[in-house]
């Protein structure tokens, strides 16, 4: 029976609008964006919301340093990340801002209701003060030597140097960030919304099941332990926000309007598609709509404890699941602006296809908030190994072989040596589906690769490409069960890398394939009678130059720069051009590969050099290159050399390599040619 259909409204945490998005950032909505997908293939109804957070000091300060109003310096910010999101394939129903009519609407509505419920508090608040700014400054607009461990300029808040928390005001020798005079402590009223009174209500709800990932819910008992704080909603003027109706120069804190923008993103959606009356069909209090945020582990203390709070007060609809994310490092490291690792979504865009990250990011992603490492190595070694090689090259090798030799017709009914293959494929369905609900997105991609390697097993077993002649439609059969294996495969990875999955939807000459369809999977699982797309590589190798180009390049080091270069000091003796011409080099594409028993420099390979049938060649390459990573690739043979034995194989030709030899071997690459192109 399908599963019952829903309604979700899902968000991202809003970007704030003094900087650009970046790869730490983006972690995040690909997470959501992932997730969304695989909803909407399930068939769910979803509305993706997410906004530019905009107001406040730094916003206010980063403008006046470009001298512009802070208007036109959050439109130029909100244009960019717009156009960094829809690059990386983000589905959002709706990119708003913080700082819209909408906004101003719904935090003035709040805001009303919190104070005729009696939770907003008027209380007296000590803080640091620029008398030559003429303003209060936030904590991290003050800075001076840590007075616990001595360290220079360091944040009004916390000691970078020691992690000591403190007050601005204890200090040695602080200063204004902005004029670099020493400010004064000023008092000043300020509007607190009544947290501590709803500790009660909290701590049951953050123990709910399934609000939180255990590890947060645990998290937040320290400060349920020491009693939960009024939550400081107001700020003095000047500042960038909305002025709080009925007060003299106080402001809504950013972080009062922030939260109230996904809110307003969703009426500001509603008003632009008609898809809702308001924000409120999704929003209000009975709503049959469910809410999830998904957030970083630096902002749950807010949206687990402050947000639902309010809108509790407010009779809002509330959040039935917060999705925590960890951080992402960088090789290991965190990443950091001053070291030049704060990597922006635009220099990955330059560098590369966005599809690359975002596989790497949902290898990685599991349910709970844990942290997880770019490695650049890795990064490379996952995509090539698994999507392009492994995936990618199961698709194109089963579909070159159906259009080109069988000319484009699939087998009818499923062979008798695929059924097997195609009923545990089929089998692994549930898993992938409960793995996309309870976001592991690891285990997702761990199943697809599984399966994947089932299906290359198969085609390597079977070896249709030596039947092509003598039993095509044995041939036919094997490959067009593959072909179905491949519509699974690209199913499973459809919220991953959608991009790359239409390609090969449009290959395998169908409608992309739903998981809403895959509930009622049988085989064969797509119909027999369609024409086959036109095969191409779906997508290239990731190459060490353009990962390289995320971070800025080490210094040179002297040392490597005086090492022997290696090249040249062993030349051959002279020969003519028609010595050359005597050897017949053409480009080949390895259809399977194989490790040679009791041999571990040698590959047994099986090269379609564009004959009748593909070519058994055994090459040295078996420490520099794994049977897995070379399917699927074009290569240089040397075609016209003297067949002979090794170990027992004849092997007819050479594949051509660059290096030393052992782990240091490359491949003499010849790009996306066709097999039998003669190389000169
Ligand atoms: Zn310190
Ligand atoms: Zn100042």
């Amino acid at each position: 029976m399908p599963a019952k259909k829903k309604r979700f409204l899902i968000t991202s945490a809003l970007p704030y609008a003094n900087g650009p998005i970046h790869l730490g950032h983006m972690t995040e909505y690909v997470q959501t964006d992932i997730y969304v997908r695989y909803l909407r293939s399930a068939g769910h109804t979803v509305t993706f919301v997410c906004a530019d957070d905009t107001h406040g000091t730094p916003v206010e300060l980063a403008a006046a340093k470009q001298g512009v109003t802070p208007e036109a310096f959050i439109a130029q910010v909100w244009a960019d990340h717009r156009r960094d999101l829809a690059d990386f394939g983000i589905s959002l129903d709706v990119f708003h801002t913080t700082n819209s009519p909408e906004n101003r609407h719904y935090s003035e509505l709040i805001y009303g209701r919190l104070k005729d419920a009696g939770d907003i508090l008027r209380r007296p608040v000590r803080q640091t003060y620029c008398e030559v700014d003429r303003r209060f400054l936030p904590d991290r607009f003050v800075r001076g030597t840590c007075p616990n461990c001595k360290s220079k300029d360091q944040y009004g808040d916390v000691c970078e140097v020691c992690g000591k928390a403190y007050r601005p005001e204890e200090l040695i020798d602080p200063r204004c960030q902005i004029c670099g005079t020493p400010p004064v402590t000023r008092e000043s009223e300020h509007l607190f919304f009544a947290l501590s009174r709803h500790q009660g209500f909290l701590a049951e709800l953050v123990r709910s099941p399934g609000f939180l990932p255990p590890a947060s819910a645990n998290q937040l008992q320290a400060f349920f332990d020491q009693g939960l704080q009024d939550w400081d909603i107001s700020r003095d003027a000047p500042y960038f926000g909305f002025a709080i109706p009925g007060e003299k120069d106080k402001y809504f804190s950013v972080w009062l309007d922030a939260p109230i923008g996904y809110i307003a993103a969703t009426e500001k959606w509603a008003k632009d598609t008609g898809k809702a009356r308001s924000a409120l069909d999704l929003w209000a209090e009975d709503a049959d709509a469910e809410i999830r945020h998904f957030i970083g582990k630096d902002i749950l203390y807010f949206h687990a404890l402050f947000w639902p709070a309010v809108l509790k007060v407010a009779r809002f609809k509330r959040p039935s699941r917060l999705h925590v994310h960890g951080h992402l490092t960088l090789n290991g490291e965190k990443m950091s602006k001053s070291r030049g690792t704060l990597i922006s979504a635009r220099t990955a865009l330059d560098a590369f296809d966005p599809t690359y990250l975002r596989y790497f990011y949902a290898a990685n992603l599991g349910p709970g908030p844990e942290d997880f490492d770019l490695s650049l190595p890795e990064f490379r070694a996952r995509v090539n190994g698994e999507l392009v090689n492994n995936v990618g090259n199961l698709a194109n090798r089963t579909l070159s072989l159906l259009t080109g030799p069988l000319g484009g017709t699939l087998a009818t009914s499923p062979g008798s040596a695929g059924r097997a293959l195609l009923e545990a494929a089929l089998a692994r369905i549930p898993e992938v589906v409960a793995a996309y609900e309870a976001l592991d997105f690891r285990s997702v991609v761990r199943t697809t690769v599984e399966v994947s390697q089932s299906a290359n097993q198969f085609l390597q077993s079977r070896a249709p490409w030596t039947r092509l002649r003598t039993e095509p439609e044995v041939a036919r059969a094997d490959l067009s069960d593959v072909a179905d294996v491949v519509a699974l495969l690209a199913t499973f990875l459809s919220p991953i890398v959608p991009a790359v999955t239409e390609r090969l939807f449009a290959q395998l000459g169908t409608p992309p394939l739903t998981f809403e369809a895959l509930a009622e999977a049988a085989i064969p699982l797509l119909p027999r009678s369609r024409a086959l797309g036109v095969p191409s590589p779906l997508l290239p190798r990731l190459e060490e130059t353009q990962v390289n180009r995320l971070v800025p390049p080490a210094p040179a080091s002297p040392a490597a720069a005086a090492a022997p270069s290696g090249g040249g000091s062993g030349s051959a003796a002279e020969i003519d051009i028609e010595t050359f011409a005597q050897v017949d080099l053409r480009v080949g594409k390895v259809l399977a590969a194989e490790r040679v028993p009791k041999a571990d420099k040698l590959l047994k390979l099986t090269i379609d050099l564009g004959e009748p049938s593909p070519r058994t060649v055994v090459s040295g390459i078996a420490e520099a290159y794994t049977p897995e990573a070379l399917v699927g690739r074009s290569v240089v043979l040397v075609a016209n050399l003297k067949a002979r034995k090794l170990r027992g194989i004849e092997s007819r030709g050479m594949v051509l390599a660059a290096g030393e030899g052992g782990t240091a071997l490359r491949l003499v690459e010849p790009g996306d040619l066709p097999p039998g192109t003669p190389v000169k």
